[in-house]
């Protein structure tokens, strides 16, 4: 029989951490805690084997169920001295959701369930506190009214700020408990306008609402929304997980807080989070009093004048610090937790790894192992890769004059500079239309993860470090700044105002999510630091890795920058990006334009200068390292004069008629450009081009070794081959060439000829194509499209719902297509090696920088992956990362 329902409680669990699928991330930590003996109220978990049976069921549970959560109600009764639905002794619950990976905010959480208007009565009596009795009750009809009956929160708090205004009340905390017993009347009523039926008063029925809302909701939007963007499978199904409440809101001596076990934004070590005295759940992160830091140095650093926990509630804090350490020992990782103090008794609620910033990830990774928590490959299996962009992005230059608009919290570092919006929907729309924009909110909610998407960085003007803005950008990589209190925000017009000045919608600020600031324009921001501990985890994942990484360049400055990020190479140059300069392109197309070879060769030897100035400063920057050219590419329609004055400057540079020019440009038009007279075709028809590009890189080689004193590695790639034949007739001209440039100057640049791999047939062919070839390099771009049957640049029309609807895992243009594009690319990796087995072999697509298609790229041995600059440090990660996997997968 199917186990359901899994206890935890009083030093001891039927589960543990390593029950993950099962309980969910939040049930498994809180069996592991209670196995650990820490003080975490009595609870049971139903797993998310229940969840997949609710939605194969048409929403229906397990026969067995009821019986069993019965039984496990009657437990946490028997551990409490309380009873579920008794009106002198009631046992009040807490109904939380928990999938498998933490979902922060998607899922929603009832507080206080049990309470109706008989054991309110006996909860103020066993407290001996009215007050907080209907405190709890009023949140309860809230929580479980917006939870699971779908009301709308506003019905509720526009009653209460009416109420608070009239009485003249500031905080919460200063209704008493007559106010709030008031307020409940009306509370009931409007549940009873909006669900048309009366608030539930039997428990039972209660619980079973609520664990049924829990359940739908792993199919809200919100769910949908964030499942989508981070890869988690819709059949993992969430827990729910039944808890004994705990109170933080029983006065003076009660607390609820969150805390980290190191500094989630810069990775420090030091206890960081904060808590509000009498207050419960949520009242921490959603913004509504300003929480109180946990440390006397977090304070004193903050430079609060309301006091730490560590300074009201000393001894709750000591247990606490000692709890934090023996999780993150335990755990052999930091820590986010959740407690509550109920009178001066500590409970631990949550524990899970704690979300950090690129930085932090780094910091905590690289002193970890330092520490001897983990080893150093666990340090690099730790950092996520496509983090590291983070880290690669600007922050605001320290000498750069400053406007500041006004100051909040440092939420999220990195600095974003972009048009103010007030609404996601603004953001995303504007986004679309390729503008940078600044999400400007009171606060944020799970229904802005769009618009946080969207934007460049998010300020909003409410909430602390631990709010959902703050969390949700920080796990995003976004820069933010929370809290700005001084701003007022008026969505109404759309402007926000600092004391006099009043910026609207469109206007530009820059946010220094390090800092805290909130900038008026746009601001000078520098290049990030490439040393510390940046340095030293990339230090080990280059002693870890097999593949090498190279960039994709062809101008010097990405080939500067690609090295700076340790590129080790240059896998693509791609030539034509050359050819488009302003100096140039009239000699290209005059070139273009000849009809015949004379013509043409009169157009190169323009060229060959230039090509070869370029090629010789790309070697140079790369100083010995090899460096692949692709020969020209595009079709040569690409190039041509549109305007009729860039037709009548060549004209006049070729000295032909304007109108001859006109006739020839529409006779080089294609219908299919993509599959048309481009890549080695072009070489086929005019092999004169292939031969300048071939002089002016042997040329520019041995300019570059004589300035450096480095031997130059020259390899030249021909695009597009389908066949042995069309690279032998190429490779050929170039082999002429090197002979003749040796002839001419006496020396002897070592070169090699490759291909491109980027048609199926070509795949296929590939143990022809290896007898000529010295390498391949997958251009998996064009190859995704030749076997896919998708043209790139047409595909955002369709390609959306194909990810959607989940007839494709993800974008195959930027996560490799591993089963289709992958088998071509493996076969022919086999191929090309049994017919040479010391070829090379790259990869050149956008994957190449793609930590998922990097992965791939180690299990098919390729030897490098190239990819853009900005993306060296990331692919240098993976690739560490993939050369671990598979040394643990072999060990298993
Ligand atoms: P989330 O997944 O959004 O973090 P949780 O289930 O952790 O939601 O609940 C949110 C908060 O509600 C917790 O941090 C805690 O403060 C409070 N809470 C949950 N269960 C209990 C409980 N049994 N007693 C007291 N407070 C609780
Ligand atoms: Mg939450
Ligand atoms: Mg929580």
């Amino acid at each position: 029989m199917t186990k359901w329902v899994y206890t935890f409680g009083d030093g001891k669990a039927e589960g543990n951490a390593s029950g993950r699928n099962l309980l969910g991330g939040k049930g498994a930590n809180l069996a592991e805690m209670s196995n650990l003996g820490l003080p975490v109220p009595p609870g049971f978990t139903i797993t998310t084997e229940v969840c997949t049976y609710f939605y194969a069921h048409s929403r229906t549970y397990p026969e067995t169920l009821q019986g069993d959560v019965d039984a496990a109600l009657a437990h946490i009764g028997t551990l409490t001295g309380r009873q579920f639905g008794d009106d002198v002794n009631p046992l009040l619950v807490s109904v939380r959701s928990g999938a498998r990976a933490s979902m922060p905010g998607m899922m929603d959480t009832v507080l206080n369930l049990g309470l109706n208007d008989a054991t309110v009565q006996a909860l103020a009596k066993n407290a001996g506190d009215e007050r907080f009795a209907y405190d709890s009750y009023r949140r309860f009809i809230q929580m479980y009214s917006n939870v699971v009956l779908d009301i709308d929160p506003h019905n509720f708090e526009d009653v209460l700020e009416e109420y608070k205004e009239r009485k003249g009340y500031v905080l919460d905390t200063d209704l008493t408990a007559a106010d709030w017993q008031r307020l409940i009347v009306d509370y009931k009523k409007i549940v009873e306008r909006e669900s048309e039926k009366p608030f539930p008063q039997d428990p039972r029925a209660q619980l079973w609402g609520a664990i049924g809302a829990v359940f739908s909701s792993w199919m809200n939007a919100r769910a949908i929304t964030y499942r989508r963007l981070h890869d988690i499978p819709e059949s993992w199904g969430t827990a729910v997980n039944v808890q004994a409440m705990v109170f933080g809101n029983m006065g003076d001596t009660s607390a609820t807080g969150v805390a980290f076990t190191r500094n989630p934004s810069t990775g420090a070590h030091e206890l960081y989070g904060e808590f509000l005295v009498n207050a419960q759940g949520e009242d921490v992160v959603a913004g509504i009093r300003t929480p109180q830091n946990i440390t006397e140095a977090a304070r004193i650093a903050a430079q609060s004048d309301k006091p730490s926990m560590e300074t009201v509630m000393p001894d709750v804090y000591n247990q606490f610090v000692r709890v934090t350490q023996l999780l993150e020992k335990h755990y052999r990782d930091m820590q986010d937790l959740e407690f509550t103090v109920e009178r001066g008794k500590l409970w631990m609620l949550q524990a899970r790894s704690g979300k950090r910033t690129a930085k932090a990830a780094l910091r905590t990774a690289v002193e970890m192992a330092n520490e001897g928590l983990i080893t150093r490959e666990e340090a690099i299996a730790r950092v996520e890769p496509a983090a590291l962009d983070q880290l690669l992005h600007p922050t605001i230059d320290p000498k750069a004059p400053r406007k500041i608009l006004a100051a909040g919290l440092p939420a999220s570092p990195g600095a974003a500079c972009g048009e103010i919006v007030f609404s996601s929907d603004d953001a995303e729309q504007l986004k679309g239309a390729g503008r940078k924009v600044i999400l400007v909110r009171v606060e944020t909610s799970p229904e802005d993860i769009h618009g946080m998407h969207a934007s460049e960085g998010i300020l909003t003007t409410r909430g602390g470090m631990t709010s959902h803005a703050a969390v949700v950008a920080r796990g995003m990589g976004k820069p933010c700044v929370s809290g700005a209190g001084t701003v007022r925000v008026d969505y109404a017009n759309e402007t926000l105002s600092v004391a006099g000045t009043t910026l609207k919608k469109g206007d530009i600020i820059t946010i220094d999510g390090t800092s805290g600031q909130v900038l008026i324009g746009a601001v000078a921001m520098l290049q990030p630091e490439l040393s510390g501990d940046f340095g030293t985890l990339m230090g080990w994942a280059d002693a870890v890795r097999r593949m090498k990484v190279r960039t994709n360049a062809e101008t010097p400055a990405d080939a500067r920058v690609a090295r700076t990020f340790g590129a080790e190479g240059i896998g693509l140059c791609r030539t034509e990006h050359m050819f488009f300069e302003d100096d140039r392109i009239v000699a290209v197309r005059e070139m273009i334009l000849s009809d015949n070879e004379k013509g043409r060769r009169a157009a190169l030897a323009k060229l060959l200068p230039m090509q070869r100035q370029d090629f010789a400063e790309l070697f140079e920057i790369m100083s010995g390292l090899p460096v692949t050219i692709r020969l020209l590419d595009p079709p040569l329609h690409e190039f041509l004069p549109h305007t009729d004055e860039e037709i009548a400057e060549v004209a006049k540079a070729m000295n032909a008629s304007a109108e001859r020019l006109k006739q020839r440009s529409a006779d080089l038009h294609e219908f299919n450009p993509m599959l048309g007279f481009r890549g080695v075709r072009l070489a086929v028809a005019f092999p004169e081009i292939a031969e300048m590009q071939a002089r002016a890189i042997f040329e520019g080689a041995i300019a570059a070794s004589q300035k450096t004193g480095k031997a130059v590695t020259a390899e030249i790639m021909v695009p597009l081959v389908m066949t042995k034949a069309e690279l032998d007739l190429v490779k050929a001209r170039i082999d002429a060439m090197h002979a003749a440039v040796k002839q001419e100057t006496g020396v002897d640049v070592p070169y090699q000829v490759g291909t491109m791999i980027e048609l199926p047939r070509a795949a296929l062919r590939a143990g022809d194509i290896a007898q000529t070839a010295e390498f391949f390099s997958f251009g998996t771009n064009d190859l995704t499209q030749t076997t896919l049957g998708i043209s790139r640049d047409d595909a955002s029309s369709f390609l959306g719902p194909y990810t959607a609807k989940g007839l494709l895992p993800h974008d195959p243009f930027v996560t490799l297509d591993q089963e289709g594009v992958g088998e071509l690319v493996q076969l022919a990796a086999a191929r090309g090696k049994a017919a040479r087995p010391a070829i090379k072999l790259g990869i050149c697509g956008e994957h190449g920088g793609d930590p998922a298609s990097i992965a791939f790229c180690e299990k098919a041995g390729l030897d490098y992956v190239s990819c853009s600059p900005f993306r060296v440090p990331i692919a240098r990660l993976a690739a560490a990362q993939a050369a671990l996997g598979k040394k643990a997968a072999s060990q298993a």
